[in-house]
């Protein structure tokens, strides 16, 4: 077999054997590094939900990468981002040297650390790594040192209109394996996170938007734990998300009322700007602390970890610039025993997943991976769509992600969801309280 064909094989075949991944490493060892070619970003729809994922190509023949640049409700931005910014930089560089393009695009913007221009360079980051491990004939896990565990424990979301429903969604799961949930209750008439409002409102609003009132949905909440606690027992993990939700002080009060549950985290009890509110949960109670997905910056996270004001780092790691940011903050989380919980709902592409699961391997301070539960035409499309096993993730052992994508399946996802007159517009609706007054997400 000559190099060219053992190429082609690395980078085509995602069911390599382990002697032809051995004959691929020896047949490019020799060999000048690859520079980058091209860089293509493709608009796609992973289970409907719009995504941008990146491609580097390579001179080499058939060694190329594929990177996650999911910025769901923005994708197109980052799109634009990485066709008319990041292709013109990086064109003709080598495409070996990770850390090094990985500051040079950081830095080429002047103004950084936002949402579209992370997940732009988590495109091309995640892409090298893919392509190094191709390289390498070796799943990326083993390039950030190997396995420090057997397989990735993740929780699933259950949710309900009524708490009776949630419940029966949390025992559907862990009736699949699972040994963590998260579970999210409804408030009657209004528009919960994570599970549906029904009823009427006792209260009348003042407009007609969807509604949300923080101190409703608290009481609620209190009232599913305790009984998740009574007809789940002790055993099964519980999580809970607050989106951000409630006002600071009652964020304060909510974490010490949950602390009878002992949930294994509650998840983004404050918004980003209101960080500083961390202090005072911690002082007063000791349930567990996540929060990270909304993060773009350094200047968010790291004050969070050094001061072990949280438990679990939740970044979205294409949001924070990909895997090569991502394991010196797991690193650094390491020494503050502060643990990872990648964000992984379906807003992360397949191949985020993907170095999400890597991440999880290869860490120490792994604690938990959130899980979606990509459809079939997903994994399809997305060859190597990772799929939970009574409750754990297991790694794809061929070289790189392990992932192939039909770009024209792709691209074709993404078409079907337009509108006859356009691109729909996709965001989180504006939810208001009673009186009028807009809320966060
Ligand atoms: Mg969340």
């Amino acid at each position: 077999m000559n190099r060219r064909t053992l190429l082609k094989l690395a980078a085509g075949s995602p069911a390599l054997s382990p002697w032809a991944q051995a004959q691929v490493a020896r047949a490019t060892r020799g060999m000048p590094p690859p520079k980058i070619r091209d860089i293509k970003a493709i608009s796609t729809a992973p289970g409907k939900i719009p995504l941008a994922v990146v491609k580097v190509v390579t001179d080499q023949d058939g060694l190329y990468g594929w990177g996650c640049a999911s910025f769901t409700l923005r994708s197109q931005v980052v799109v634009a981002a990485v066709e008319k910014y990041l292709k013109p930089l990086l064109v003709g560089k080598p495409a070996d040297r990770i850390d090094d393009i990985w500051q040079a695009t950081y830095n080429s913007s002047y103004w950084r650390n936002g949402p579209v221009l992370n997940n732009a360079i988590s495109g091309v980051d995640q892409a090298l790594w893919d392509i190094k491990g191709r390289q390498a004939g070796m799943p990326v896990y083993q390039l950030l040192g190997g396995k420090c565990r057997e397989a990735v424990a993740c929780y699933s979301h259950a949710s309900g209109g009524e708490i009776q429903e949630a419940i029966d969604h949390a025992r559907r799961i862990i009736a699949n394996g699972f040994r963590y949930v998260r579970v999210q209750v409804g408030v009657p008439g209004m528009e919960g996170y994570g599970g549906a409002g029904r009823g009427s409102l006792a209260a009348k609003p003042l407009h007609a938007s969807p509604v949300y009132e923080p101190a409703y949905y608290i009481r609620r909440t209190l009232k599913l734990f305790e009984e998740c606690r009574e007809q789940l027992g002790d055993e099964i993990e519980l999580l809970h998300d607050v989106h951000e939700r409630v006002s600071p002080n009652q964020a304060v009060q909510f974490a010490k009322d949950l602390e009878r549950f002992k949930l294994f985290f509650m998840e983004d009890a404050l918004a980003p700007e209101d960080i500083s509110y961390f202090r005072q949960i911690r002082r007063e109670c000791a349930t567990p602390i996540a929060m990270g997905e909304l993060f773009n910056s350094p200047h968010e996270w790291t004050p969070l970890i050094t001061e072990r004001l949280i438990d679990y780092m939740r970044m979205h790691v294409s949001q924070m610039g990909g895997v090569t940011p991502a394991r010196k903050v797991a690193a650094m989380g390491e020494i503050y025993n502060v643990k990872t919980a990648w964000h992984g709902p379906g807003d992360v592409s397949p191949i985020g997943h993907a170095a999400n699961v890597t991440l999880d391997l290869a860490c120490h301070n792994f604690g938990i991976q959130e899980y979606f539960a990509f459809d079939q035409t997903t994994r399809e499309v997305f060859q190597g769509t990772l799929v939970a096993k009574d409750g754990y993730l297991y790694a794809n052992e061929t070289p790189g992600w392990g992932i192939e994508v039909d770009e024209k399946a792709a691209a074709k996802l993404f078409r079907e969801e337009l509108k006859p007159d356009g691109m729909p517009y996709y965001g989180f609706p504006v939810i208001r309280r009673l009186d009028g007054t807009v809320i966060k997400p």
